[in-house]
């Protein structure tokens, strides 16, 4: 299959109409688009990314009046936060109504929703009437795109349209949070931060760790957004700068600014990947607000929990 970088809008909607699968932007990163009311079309998108079937996809849709459609026992926290920050980052896990395929949830009774900013993608939903699902454009397991060019690398071949809107302005995934009782939970880190919930929210909220059990979220795997060069952490960044050996280097502390270091963290590991190193070292960004969020691409892009000083190397955890 030879695939298409395309730039209409009327285009990607009516492929979604048939059911096809087609590439397309957000303000997060590219996501892998299909009508998520027509099962044979999801399972496209398992099966290009190589998914694996336990991961449920985010929805998107137009506006808040949609969330509806498709979900029950809304808590309020959701229609105040969704003031703030929807269209937006913001994905709301919620008690799915039946009307989902089982496939996009993977099974279980609840649905995540998101109401996207990107023009484009905004004018795709408009065009289809229909709500959309959309993990990132990117084999299972390996970094998120932020370009039409980055999906082709990824998927080439493999689909047949990816509709281009330029780089994502954002450049990291969404924020996915979830309610119990009054309780607000976060699942995954995003563009928007914790603190920003709670703000808006009045209510305080709560990290999810991989390891809690009972309200995690499926797809909180140890390893994700990878390249596939190894990447390690290490404490003295300086010592590989200096060095003439085959070693990249990705300090997102340069950028000055969290939101800077955000969008550029897929980019800078996609650039050093396809560099042919024999590793790559990095350092955490300072631990709060955005930097959550970056952090935690990190901490999963990297094999293992190595610290590198000198030619001193120590493997935490082994
Ligand atoms: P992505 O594959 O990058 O689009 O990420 C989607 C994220 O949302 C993954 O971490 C999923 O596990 C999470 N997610 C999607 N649907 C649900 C759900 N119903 N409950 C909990 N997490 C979900
Ligand atoms: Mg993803």
């Amino acid at each position: 299959m030879k695939t298409k970088i395309i730039n209409s809008a009327d285009k990607a909607s009516g492929e979604i109409l048939k059911g096809g699968i087609v590439a397309l932007p957000t303000e997060t990163v590219y996501g892998l688009a299909a009508d998520a009311l027509n099962p044979g079309a999801v399972l496209k998108i398992y099966e290009t990314k190589k998914r694996p079937d336990f991961n449920p996809l985010i929805v998107h849709v137009s506006g808040i009046s949609e969330f509806e459609k498709y979900a029950v026992s809304i808590p309020n926290a959701v229609y105040k936060i969704a003031e703030k920050f929807s269209p937006g980052p913001v994905t709301y896990v919620l008690s799915k109504r039946n009307v989902i395929p089982d496939i996009v949830t993977a099974g279980i009774d609840t649905v995540a929703l998101r109401i996207p900013s990107h023009p484009l993608f905004r004018e795709v939903l408009e065009k289809c009437g229909r709500p959309i699902a959309a993990p990132s454009a990117n084999m299972f397991g390996r970094i998120s795109p932020t370009t039409a060019e980055d999906v082709l690398k990824e998927l080439n071949g493999k689909i047949e349209y990816i509709l281009d809107g330029g780089r994502c302005p954002i450049g990291i995934e969404s924020t996915v949070i979830s309610f119990e009782g009054e309780r607000i939970f976060v699942l995954r880190h995003g563009f928007v931060t914790k603190e920003e919930i709670e703000a808006v929210s009045g209510k305080e909220v709560t990290e999810i760790k991989e390891s809690a059990s009972k309200i995690s979220s499926p797809g909180m795997l140890k390893s994700h957004y990878a390249p596939l060069t190894p990447l390690y952490f290490t404490d003295n960044i300086e010592y590989f700068k200096n060095k003439e050996s085959s070693v990249g280097i990705i300090d997102l502390t340069v950028y000055g600014n969290l939101r800077e270091a955000a969008l550029n963290l897929f980019a800078d590991l996609r650039a050093a990947d396809e560099k042919g190193y024999d590793f790559i070292v990095t350092k955490y960004v300072e631990n709060k607000g955005l930097g959550r969020a970056v952090n935690d691409r990190l901490k999963k892009a990297s094999s293992g929990n190595v610290i590198i000083e000198r030619d001193k190397v120590t493997f935490l955890n082994k």
